[in-house]
């Protein structure tokens, strides 16, 4: 009885989905063929959400990596019911509210002691990095060097869906054909590549950006140890600015608050926003130095003031769910208490690159990418991965929903990185439902 509720309910949801909506990153054709089922998730406790049809997952790539502490934590929830009865939104423009004060500065404390002391709030990571971009080129334009008007983007970056942040991303699949509307970027390969940029030397360059530590959307790809140090003294040294998108590895997924940490250096500008209300609502911050700060300083009249903003910026439920998130880490231990499950993450995946259709394994803190192969590589040579035509990667997801985990892949690399309450069994259960499912598909 109960179980034909529900999958009445599912009938209704999906139908009426695809009568109506249409999909990010998605083929509609597929998701409308009859033969399909798409999935409509109702609720979630913890690390697992729940579908009508009466399942349940464990998240198994936090929501698209937005989610922190779990689904309907309660003091995330708490917070933004209390918050829902003082106001829901107000404009930050030309007014502010306690708890956008309060998260300001929070962040800034988070960081401290360093140069970033100011943050402006944006809705998402795209529009995060077009706040950074937009303060750069006005910051050089209005204090005396226009001439830097170029970006440094690295091969195979994805920093967003908008146009700007989409000018500098690397990835030929989504990037290419909007080339010719693009703003023009210099893109490097490498840290060698960007140094030998004559543009640089010119005195030409307006900022580089950089995912830092891990490239998520290219595959999960890691960068040399060290590289954010030489980047930093690279800006330092030819005065431009560096940005660190920290959009997927900030709020602990490399294992420490932001991934810069680990370098311990600090960029010009800081883009935050998934985790950042702990995955519960669309908010985002650009963190910036007193130096960018005093460059916008002016008389009326001079026109210096950044001419930029969003209706929902500093969103007040979003705010009173990010500092419940940032409680949460006080209270919780959550740092703390990650480390134990990065190890033991770790431990589940060397025996999960026994699979002899698993390929390279790369994992930082509780991000992990995992590729898909059709035959392992060896000494003599190289991994052969499947047609990309063939969609493996998005098959072994499909068929991991049978053994209760959710996750996405890039291509054909498998990610894992569940919300950090995910306990040791949990863990267990995401690694033994990849190996089913490779088993199943390939
Ligand atoms: C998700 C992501 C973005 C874009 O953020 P949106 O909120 O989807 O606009 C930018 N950079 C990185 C590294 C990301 O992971």
């Amino acid at each position: 009885m109960a179980f034909s509720k529900q999958a009445q309910a599912n009938f209704d949801a999906a139908e009426t989905d695809r009568q109506f909506s249409w999909h990010p990153f998605t083929q509609m054709r597929d998701w409308c063929d009859p033969a399909y089922s798409p999935l409509i998730l109702e609720s979630g406790k913890g690390a697992i959400l729940r579908g009508t049809e009466g399942r349940e997952y464990i998240d198994g790539n936090s929501s698209i990596w937005t989610n922190l502490h779990g689904h309907a934590h309660p003091e995330i929830n708490a917070a933004i019911a209390a918050q829902l009865e003082r106001v829901a939104h107000v404009s930050f423009l030309g007014a502010g509210h306690p708890g956008a004060s309060e998260l300001a500065r929070r962040l800034v404390g988070l960081l401290a002691p360093s140069p970033l002391e100011r943050v402006f709030f944006s809705d998402d990571g795209s529009t995060a990095v077009e706040v950074a971009l937009k303060m750069a080129a006005q910051y050089w334009h209005q204090n005396g060097e226009p001439e830097r008007k170029y970006f440094v983007a690295f091969d195979s970056a994805y920093h967003g869906d908008t146009f700007g942040a989409s000018s500098l991303g690397g990835i030929p699949t989504f990037h290419e054909r909007f080339k010719k509307f693009h703003f023009p970027v210099l893109r490097v390969a490498s840290f060698e590549d960007c140094a030998a940029l004559p543009e640089l030397a010119a005195g030409q360059v307006a900022g580089i950006i950089i995912e830092p530590l891990v490239q998520a959307v290219a595959g999960i790809r890691l960068w040399p140890d060290g590289m954010l140090t030489k980047l930093r003294g690279l800006c330092d040294e030819h005065d431009t600015f560096l940005i660190l998108d920290e959009i997927m590895t900030g709020f602990g997924r490399t294992g420490k608050m932001f991934a810069c940490q680990h370098e311990k250096i600090t960029p010009d500008f800081l883009c935050v926003a998934k985790g950042l209300s702990g995955g519960y609502l669309p908010l985002a911050a650009t963190l910036t130095t007193q130096r960018v700060f005093d460059g916008f300083s002016g008389s009326y009249e001079e026109l210096r003031s950044f001419f930029y903003g969003h209706s929902y910026t500093a969103n007040a439920l979003g705010c009173a769910a990010a500092l419940a998130s940032l409680d949460i880490f006080e209270k919780e231990k959550t740092l703390e208490n990650l480390q134990a499950k990065i190890a033991y993450l770790e431990k589940d995946l060397e025996c999960l690159a026994e699979h002899p259709h698993v390929g390279e394994v790369r994992q930082i803190g509780f991000v992990a990418g995992m590729d898909v192969v059709k035959k392992k590589g060896d000494g003599a040579s190289p991994a052969q991965p499947y047609p990309w035509q063939k969609q493996i990667g998005a098959k072994v997801c499909e068929a991991a929903k049978e053994y209760g985990l959710l996750t996405r892949p890039i291509r054909d690399t498998l990610v894992l990185m569940p919300p950090y309450c995910v306990d040791f069994e949990q863990i267990d259960i995401c690694v033994n439902a990849l190996w089913k499912a490779l088993d199943d598909v390939c």
